[in-house]
């Protein structure tokens, strides 16, 4: 297929003027109207035909008619009516492209099954096939969006995102700084993560309060190698970040308090030479990992001894 004629911001708006589509902000209706930055999205996200792409939010179907002509399949996910009817006009011509107008969660932190066992089905349907997230994601729900993703049984081999820019720092951040928190961790742990750019609010309609950014997440084997159990690590550290100012020691006591006694998490961590006065929000990923599998183990075996 010829690659299709691109929806110009003109375009765009005379579509939305003659349906009478107002933007709705709660579900993050901001559109990339700059089609420079979405050849850049589209680079980064480097599409080939093996590729089974995952779009959350089609709104016009800006991105998805981009993205068809280069891909095995594309499923794409919106919750707007109005929008899914328009996209489906846009969209009418693609064979490869699956559409589906529901909410992309099922609840505040998990993707909806339909949509999850939608794709499965695309990538399993020939040998090769892998899947990709790209998207102009809703912010409201980015963050559910790109961290679930790493959970579920199909994990993406690369991920390509508009999202705000705030959030990429949290996803970016580094110990010791204010943005440090369970999702960088969560995100540094299993992937690499780049930023490719930052976009000013003017090149989205209507155009947001906030700055936004491209990120590409890049999922690393040898990174989730080190995890043996991910719902554990993950647990962890969010339960590590909820009091993040507190001290450790006390975070960790009051985590684990059906399992371990005090004694038994004083033992772990001065085993690991953690100070009294150590918080979270100091400690590096590396270290995090060690002290969340120090933990597992040391469960595990406090399990056994009262079987
Ligand atoms: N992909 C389009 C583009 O590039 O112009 C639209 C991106 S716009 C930032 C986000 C889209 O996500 C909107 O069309 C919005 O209606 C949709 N959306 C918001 N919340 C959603 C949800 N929970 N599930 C699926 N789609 C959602």
């Amino acid at each position: 297929m010829t690659t299709p004629p691109r929806q110009t911001a003109t375009y765009l708006l005379k579509r939305f003027r003659e349906s009478g589509f107002e933007p709705f902000a709660r579900h993050g209706q901001n559109f990339l109207v700059d089609l420079n930055l979405l050849d850049i999205l589209l680079d980064a996200a480097e599409l080939g035909p093996q590729d089974v792409v995952l779009e959350i939010g089609t709104g016009m179907g800006t991105l998805t008619t981009q993205m068809a002509p280069r891909v095995a399949e594309v499923v794409t996910v919106e919750i707007d009516q109005h929008l899914f009817q328009l996209a489906s006009e846009e969209l009418i011509d693609f064979e490869n492209v699956t559409m589906l107008q529901q909410d992309a969660l099922r609840n505040k932190n998990n993707l909806h099954p339909a949509v999850l066992e939608t794709v499965a089905e695309k990538v399993k349907a020939e040998p090769g096939r892998q899947l990709k997230l790209v998207a102009n994601l809703p912010y409201n729900i980015a963050t559910p969006i790109l961290s679930n993703l790493l959970e579920t049984p199909i994990v993406p081999v690369l991920m390509v995102a508009t999202i705000q820019k705030e959030l990429a720092d949290r996803i970016m951040a580094v110990p010791s700084t204010k943005d440090y928190s369970a999702l960088s961790i969560w995100m540094q742990s299993l992937c690499d993560v780049e930023l490719v750019r930052v976009l000013p609010p003017q090149v989205f309609w209507p155009r947001p309060k906030v700055n936004s950014a491209i990120i590409r997440i890049t999922p690393n084997a040898e990174k989730r190698a080190q995890i043996p159990d991910l719902t554990f690590f993950h647990t962890f550290v969010r339960a590590l970040f909820f009091h993040r100012r507190k001290f450790l020691r006390s975070v960790i006591i009051s985590a684990f308090k059906e399992q371990l006694d005090k004694e038994a998490v004083d033992e772990v961590l001065t085993r690991l030479h953690f100070a009294s006065d150590a918080r979270a929000e100091q400690l590096d990923v590396q270290t995090l990992l060690m002290l969340s599998e120090a933990f597992r183990v040391k469960v595990l075996e406090a399990q056994d001894a009262r079987e």
